[in-house]
């Protein structure tokens, strides 16, 4: 094992260091290419990189890293390259002076990383720590990412003590006097590159420094190497110097506060003269300045840290703890001082709600004060910066609470609270920790996304994991009382040799830290942490006075009559659709209407008709860097609770005046709520009227808005806590000023008046009716809502004859007037939360003012006013445009002199109605499309019939922005013969993912087949696909039919039924290994385009028998594919999943894809760096599933603009031609083959179209399964109509491919490749400046879309991206294993063969290929031969994943993360090694998301394992002695057993399988998430004997002491299991005879 040690950190081993592994002995011995660790040598690759082929012609086994193979090519300093990275230290913003947030400046940067620290409890100061700290971080290089030049590290540092010893024999020897621990300090400072710059930087901190009343004693060089640099890092490489200060007389917590001034007023006087000197405000920049912490770090991978700072490598650098952080960042130039740790932190993870944050934090920090500061507060501020990460920011707020005097571990708990609501154990044992949290709830919201943080003010060291749990985090302790904690096991490879001297193995659970105290020697885990903190301040004693409000009895009965009702509608812009399909189907159901199809109506700002302000903004969601999160299953980490009124000093907060004084549950208010504000004294509730005088003069709006602005500012001056924004007053002549509006100006001028925290806003809104509308107020600062015209409707809705009628006829139930009411904010807080939760974000207090959108269509003057911050890339509305828009809603409630409205007009939104709003996807459209292609198979197309449909989508209504451009190409036209084919056309078109199950399987079947046949790419969808259709069709006669596929028309011989396209989404329904192995791409879904962030749902009469059959499901059981994939939380975890997949399938390239929002450029990169092959842009308007309908609307960006961006950002980033850019879906012509192209797609998706070329007809009806042509049913009757095939869909790609050809001829080009990229030759309609072109709506006239018309350039590539080898990941140890020829000899012949191998943590994903290789041959459970691998040490992530059937895993040591992720048969056993000294069941042995997917197999492991066990299993057998949170979440069949405790939210969404869980301190039914399982007592001989079975073979595996426990006094044993059963397994022999038992059980 040492020697497997030494090959994992090889690097981090000295040049001279001789010891290697014996595999890389061998490997070297026999000159074959070796496996390159993670960790390997930079030089050494280097040097052999030289010497390889060029990326294009890499061999698979070429000893590469991940990613150097693609930049062997590239020259050594390309002025690309210098371009790239001058734009990047240099981007000509201004430093940042406090105030709200720029949202494109936190688009520009996200990172995930690999964190974790050592410590000796004994305060034992060693070198050792330090080596081992940073041997440790070598093994973490896999968890971080390079720039463009793969040499470059996005950051990889340490902290650890002031290394006095070697600091003061410096000074010593350097004749500096008075520099000695205690009374001194050290600045790790980073200077700019430019002397003049690095002298004033100098002087500026000398200035500092002595200011405070301290000494600079010298300047210090930094000894580095530099030539371990990489290309673009050394670019920045910022000269590296240390300054020691002596204290002046002052020491400790006194010295640490005058050096953190004086930093502060360093950087703020450097920002001074950025100004006069550019860039010297970035460039310098201090790492730290303390008494007692130092930090090293820069932009350079892990195993160059210790090379680099030769200080590292100095034996008198000693330190009693060390901290070591790796990142990755998807910013492809990432900065030096962006590396971490940072001041006080390391985070690995993603903080969702920085925006939020940032602005909170700016409004707030007028009000910090402590006197500590002796009233200097204003030279620490601001306190926050956009331009930094978000970890830099966290890491700012922590430091300045820490500085003033707030122990770090509370520190922690208020800016990164746990779940501490439904908490049993919490509530039972230890209420004043919920009393902290509460109280903190109302004063500073929570910096929410996944996070595992190691933080450290060099007295105290700890860790602490967000709320959700979402980052790994293991921690040991050694009996020499040393402390371990890292985002994986095994970073010292020393789990067998020390396997002894392991006292305790642990994980951190959601919301869990741990603390060492460095001066006592003590450690303490959370618990006792968290009463300690909360213990120390009397919070029970401040919450009682605050108000906790109730919700009211709402009104029984109407408050307007019939036409006031109509009018006040009208007025507010109510559609007749939003009656009846939003507010109506909210109030019966208590839940908001879904809707399939996508949105093809025109885009807000494009349509002719008017639309209310919410409209031009999308929600923003997460995609890749950070999570979406459940709302569903895990919604007891989520809270709509919110606070009103003011907010106080958090620097120094003491009792409760420091808190609003009222909290509600929830921001929707009934009026009646409203009624009670106001009358709550002390409050000050007041109301403000948002309305201004409708006269139609120029400016009148913006008056309007000024005026109220400043009736806000007198409230609050004269002290309310609370303004209540109405718009009640609203009439003809003074209308009401748009909510949206109102709030954000108000907001905003609160914030520019310093008066923000001292009021909280309230709306009462007659627009606000859907959860977009709530979301968009509160998101842009309104605490509560009172859609006061909303309510009335449900009352009128509820009171109208027709519901009476209906209720008299059972057709709805019988609910009072009150219920609708309650229905319709239920239904708005539940929508509230997915809206939430796309975004990752767990609260609303997160959300709230976090301006979490961006903005299509509206122009800088609104913006300005009311948005500040928000992304508006195109420009578009005044307010005089939008004044006209709400007057024309104001004035139609009175159509004519004396009229009156008979109801509120239909525009047309969602349903095609004649005269109403254009539809791209109509009848007309689908029975010109049937026409053209000869629908049925009836052989070639009608070309002219063709024309008509063509003509029909290219002259339509402006639709999308790419109909605002036309193409004015730069030649004359060709000879259409002069065009590359159609053919090579045809090559380049994709289907979208429509899964099996969604659509029929004749449809399904049919595109596939079409698609093989024209050499384009059909896509599978979520859902696996039939065997049966991998291999190609030999049985076709002369009439097209086949008895394999008797359901088909159209067949040939040689037809292939099996999509190019695999898809794995977050269900991973049907994704077995050989599923996988008949891909030629595999696509990972990271969000879709109907409703990006959310997840997906196939009603449960829509899994028929066979559908249930290829998802390993229960039939007619509803299946739920939660918004997040339960393997990507992080980009480095997306890079895993990548490396899996190209881990099972080498052959098959990897896609993600994408939907179009702002920063989705930053984002492809980090895609292209995690190793992507092809990346996909959706726009968010396609989709063809059931999607809320107010996600089609609300959510997700127009594909132009993702694309561009995507293709734009890469091009900048030197990493355009790694991958192939696919446009997908939205076309539907040639024509958009032609834009997607010039816009820089090399690739060309067609989703909705290809439905309807087979014979859709727009009904609409999707959802239901009631398609009347069988194209998206799964009724057998239905499925007999389908009308299509596959040659329908040929002849359609064949037009289009023609279409094509013949504009490319008309601009004078031979080959799409030609144009690639070419936005240049676009250019945006209009009649002239400031004007709209004819045949668009006026309000077109101030839209910019020159985002969409400037070139990137990077034409004449794409066929090269396009003909790329799949990318490789260099030699694995399954490589080694399958070359092996006894294992050959064994998969080739079904034999049996035993091998044995050491593995350490660099070795991800292990077994996999050697699973692929079985499952190419006999499929998932058709091997009957016999193979073991036999491992022994620490297994990197997703160990055994993809295992089959034959195969036997065994691994003596422990594992980390996603073991056995999607298993699909064979057997895996784990276990710790012999000479363990701590009990397996007490102990974690292996990560979370074990089993994620598995089809198959059985498991057991001899230890714990994390959260999330067994997710999405559909048909594995595990046993395990323990979990963390959410075990079987979404299992939808197989089995497992727990034989010890188990965390919360067992069973969420468990809809098939049994569990059995031993529990032996009556704990289990308190975490259950009973909403659709039932727990009962093992109350059958064969659930007994299927319990008994398991626990014997893990035995039997293992050697479990538990599992032998158990067995030896079986009958009491059995008497503490609960069986947990799910209604689809009730009636089964396991289960059936239930005896009940009372038990409430829920989560
Ligand atoms: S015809 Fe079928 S597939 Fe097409 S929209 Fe209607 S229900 Fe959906």
């Amino acid at each position: 094992m040492a020697g497997a040690l030494a090959r994992a950190t090889a690097s981090a081993a000295l040049a001279t260091r001789p010891t290697v592994a014996t595999r890389q002995n061998r490997a070297r011995a026999t000159k074959a290419p070796t496996r390159v660790a993670a960790s390997a040598s930079l030089r050494a690759v280097g040097a052999r990189a030289t010497s390889m082929p060029s990326f294009m012609g890499l061999k698979k086994s070429a000893a590469l890293p991940r990613f150097r193979s693609l930049r062997d090519s590239a020259p050594a300093a390309s002025p690309r390259a210098n371009a790239v990275v001058t734009a990047a230290i240099a981007p000509g913003r201004p430093p940042y002076a406090g105030g709200v947030v720029d949202n494109e400046q936190l688009l520009e940067e996200s990172d995930a990383c690999g964190v974790g620290f050592i410590a000796s409890l004994k305060g034992d100061r060693t070198h050792k720590t330090v080596q081992d700290a940073l041997t440790a971080l070598g093994c973490m290089e896999h968890r971080g990412a390079c720039s463009a030049d793969d040499d470059s590290g996005d950051g990889a540092g340490i902290m650890t003590n002031v290394p006095w010893k070697l600091l003061e024999k410096y000074a010593a020897e350097n004749g500096i006097e008075g520099f000695a621990e205690g009374s001194s300090g050290v600045g790790m400072v980073f200077l700019p590159q430019d002397t003049k710059q690095a002298a004033k930087s100098i002087e500026i901190l000398n200035a500092a420094i002595e200011a405070e009343g301290l000494a600079v004693l010298g300047w210090r060089d930094v000894p580095v190497d530099a030539s371990v640099v990489g290309r673009m890092a050394k670019d920045t490489e910022p000269v590296i110097k240390q300054v020691l200060v002596g204290g002046g007389g002052a020491t400790d917590d006194e010295l640490e506060r005058k050096l953190f001034i004086a930093r502060k007023t360093a950087e703020k006087t450097a920002a001074g003269e950025d100004a006069k000197m550019p860039g010297i405000a970035e460039n310098f920049y201090v790492c730290t300045l303390s008494s007692r912490v130092i930090v090293y770090k820069g932009m350079l991978r892990s195993v160059v840290v210790r090379q680099f700072y030769e200080d590292l490598q100095n034996e008198d650098f000693v330190s009693q703890f060390c901290i070591y952080h790796r990142r990755f960042s998807t910013n492809t130039v990432p900065k030096w001082p962006l590396a971490q740790p940072m001041r006080f932190l390391g985070h690995n993870g993603e903080i969702n709600t920085l925006q939020g944050n940032l602005n909170w934090m700016a409004s707030k920090e007028a009000d910090m004060t402590h006197p500590v500061w002796d009233g200097r507060e204003d030279e620490l501020r601001p306190i926050c910066n956009p331009a930094a990460s978000d970890s830099a920011n966290l890491d700012r707020v922590a430091e300045l609470l820490v500085k003033s005097g707030r122990a770090p571990a509370e520190t922690m708990m208020l800016l990164v609270p746990e779940a501490y609501r439904n908490h049993p154990e919490l509530d039972a044992t230890y209420p004043e920790v919920t009393d902290f949290y509460d109280y903190f709830a109302g004063m500073q919201e929570a910096w929410d996304g996944p996070a595992l943080l190691v933080f450290s003010d060099g007295k105290k060291l700890g860790c602490r994991l967000d709320r959700n749990g979402l980052r790994p985090a293991r921690f040991w302790k050694t009996s020499d009382d040393y402390i371990y904690v890292a985002s994986e096991v095994g970073v010292l490879g020393d789990v067998i040799t020390r396997a002894a001297d392991v006292v305790a193995k642990g994980r951190l659970g959601p919301g869990m830290m741990i603390v060492a105290d460095l001066e006592k020697g003590t450690f303490m885990e959370n618990t006792e942490i968290a009463k300690e903190v909360a213990a120390s301040k009397p919070y029970k004693e401040w919450l009682e006075d605050v108000d906790v409000m109730a919700a009211a009895e709402p009104a029984g009965e109407p408050k307007l009559d019939a036409t006031q009702l109509i009018q006040a509608q009208a007025a507010a812009g109510y559609a007749a659709e939003d009656v009846t399909m939003i507010i109506e189907s909210m109030a019966a159901d208590g839940s908001e209407p879904t809707w399939s199809m996508g949105d093809d109506t025109p885009m807000p700002v494009l349509s002719g008709r008017p639309h209310l302000l919410y409209d031009y903004f999308k929600q923003r969601f997460a995609q890749v860097t950070n999570p979406a999160i459940d709302p569903l299953r895990e919604g007891l980490v989520m809270s709509l609770e919110m606070t009103i009124g003011a907010k106080g000093n958090l620097l120094n907060n003491d009792g409760a005046k420091d808190i609003p004084a009222v909290s509600i549950k929830s921001p929707v208010l009934f009026d009646e709520d409203v009624d009670a504000l106001l009358a709550i004294k002390g409050l000050g509730a007041e109301r403000v009227a948002a309305t201004y005088a409708g006269d139609g003069s120029e400016g009148a709006l913006a008056k309007g808005v000024d005026a109220l602005c400043a009736a806000a500012e007198k409230a609050v001056r004269g002290g309310s806590q609370c303004v209540i924004i109405s718009d009640k007053d609203g009439d003809k002549d003074t209308p009401a000023i748009p909510s949206l509006l109102a709030v954000g100006a108000v907001h905003h001028h609160l914030i520019a008046v310093g008066l923000r925290t001292r009021a909280s806003l309230v709306v009462e809104s007659a627009s606000a009716f859907s959860t977009h509308h709530v979301a968009c107020l509160v998101g842009y600062g309104a605490s509560a809502v009172n859609p006061w015209l909303g309510l009335e409707t449900c009352r009128q809705w509820r009171t109208s004859s027709k519901v009476e009628a209906s209720i008299k006829r059972g057709k709805l139930p019988n609910m009072s007037v009150a219920d609708v009411q309650r229905n319709f904010k239920a239904a708005l807080n539940a929508g509230l939360k997915k809206i939430l939760s796309k975004m990752g974000i767990s609260l609303l207090t997160s959300y709230h003012g976090a301006q979490i959108f961006e903005c299509y269509g509206v122009g800088p003057e609104l913006i300005d006013k009311a948005f500040k911050g928000t992304v508006s890339r195109i420009g578009g509305l005044t307010m005089d445009d939008l004044a006209a828009e709400t007057e024309m809603f104001a004035s139609s409630n009175f159509p004519g002199e004396g009229e009156m409205l008979a109801n509120v007009v239909a525009r047309g939104m969602f349903q095609v109605k004649p005269g109403l709003e254009y539809h791209a996807n109509n009848q007309e459209m689908s029975k010109l499309l049937h026409k053209a292609v000869n629908l049925g198979g009836k052989g070639d197309g009608d070309e002219d019939a063709y024309k008509l449909y063509q003509a029909h989508r290219n002259d339509r209504p402006v639709t999308s922005l790419r109909d605002m451009l036309e193409v004015v190409s730069d030649r004359e036209p060709i000879d259409v013969n002069e065009v590359e084919s159609v053919a090579d056309i045809c090559e380049r078109f994709c289907t979208g993912g429509m899964s099996l199950g969604a659509i029929s399987r004749e449809c399904h079947e049919a595109i596939a087949i079409a698609m093989n046949r024209i050499g384009g790419k059909s896509n599978s969808g979520e859902g696996g696909e039939d065997t049966q259709r991998f291999v190609p069709i030999d049985d076709a006669d002369d009439n097209g039919k086949s008895a394999t596929f008797p359901h088909l028309n159209g067949l040939k011989n040689g037809d292939v039924a099996s999509s190019a396209i695999k898809q794995v989404a977050s269900g991973r329904f049907g994704v077995t290994t050989s599923f996988l192995m008949a891909a030629d791409q595999v696509e990972i879904k990271v969000a879709q385009g109907a409703k990006p962030g959310e997840g997906g749902q196939l009603p449960g009469k829509k899994v028929s028998p066979y559908i249930a059959s290829l998802r390993r499901s229960k039939a007619g059981v509803p299946l739920i594919s939660p918004p997040p994939h339960h393997d990507i939380y992080s980009i480095e975890d997306l890079a895993q999943l990548i490396y899996d997949l190209h881990m099972v399938n080498p052959k098959a390239k990897v896609s993600v894809k994408l939907v179009g929002q702002a920063g989705i450029g930053t984002v492809a990169s980090g895609v292209a760096k995690a190793n992507a092959d092809i990346i996909q842009i959706s726009g968010g308007d396609g989709g063809t599933g059931a999607s809320p309908l107010s996600s089609i609307k609300h959510a997700g960006g127009p594909m132009e603009m993702g694309l561009v961006e995507a293709h734009r950002t890469l091009v900048d980033n030197d990493l355009r031609d790694r991958v192939v850019l696919r446009a997908d879906g939205g076309c539907r012509s040639g024509l958009d083959v032609i834009q997607c192209a010039l816009m820089g797609a090399d690739e060309y998706g067609f989703g909705t179209v290809a439905m309807i070329a087979t014979g859709c007809v727009m009904a609409r009806i999707c959802h239901t399964n009631n398609c009347p042509v069988g194209v998206a049913s799964q009724r057998e009757e239905l499925r007999a109509r389908f009308p299509g095939a596959p040659g329908d869909l040929v002849n359609f790609f064949q037009f289009c491919a023609q279409e094509v050809r013949v504009e490319l001829a008309r601009m004078g080009y031979k080959s799409l490749d030609e144009i690639i990229g070419r936005n240049d030759l676009f250019a945006q309609v209009r009649e002239q400046e400031g004007l709209s072109a004819p045949g668009q709506p006026a309000k077109t006239s101030n839209l910019d879309l020159s985002f969409l018309t400037t070139s990137s350039g990077q034409g004449n590539k794409s066929s090269d991206r396009r003909k790329m080898e799949t990318h490789g990941d260099g030699r694995m140890l399954d490589d080694e294993i399958l070359e092996d020829a006894d294992v050959k000899k064994c998969i080739e012949s079904e034999g049996t063969h035993v091998i044995k191998k050491e593995i350490v943590n660099i070795d991800r994903c292990a077994g996999a290929r050697v699973a692929g290789a079985v499952a190419a041959k006999y499929g998932d459970e058709g091997f009957g031969g016999s193979l073991t691998l036999d491992f022994e040490g620490s297994a990197g992530q997703s160990f055994a994943a993809f295992t089959v059937g034959g195969m036997h895993v065994r691994l003596v040591g422990e594992a980390n993360d996603y073991v056995c992720k999607s298993m699909s048969g064979g057997e895996v056993s784990i276990m710790p090694p012999p000479a363990s000294t701590f009990n397996p069941e007490d102990c974690i042995i292996a990560g979370n998301t074990c089993l994620y997917g598995a089809t198959g197999g059985k498991v057991y492991m001899n230890g714990r394992a994390g959260e999330r066990f067994a997710v999405r299993n559909s048909l594995a057998e595990a046993v395990v002695e323990g979990t963390g949170d959410h075990c079987c979440e979404y299992m939808t069949g197989g089995c497992v057993v727990s034989l010890g405790r188990v965390g919360r939210n067992v069973g969420a969404g468990m809809t098939g399988g049994l569990g059995y869980f031993l529990d032996e301190d009556d704990t289990f039914a308190s975490k259950v998430n009973g909403e659709i399982v039932t727990m009962q007592r093992v109350c059958t001989a064969a659930g007994e004997a299927q319990l008994k079975t398991l626990i014997e073979a893990h035995v039997e595996k293992t050697g479990s002491p538990k599992g032998k426990a158990v067995l030896a006094d079986w009958d009491a044993s059995l008497k503490k299991f609960w069986q947990l059963v799910p209604p689809s397994e009730m009636n089964t022999p396991e289960a059936a005879d239930v005896v009940e038992e009372a038990v409430s059980a829920s989560a």
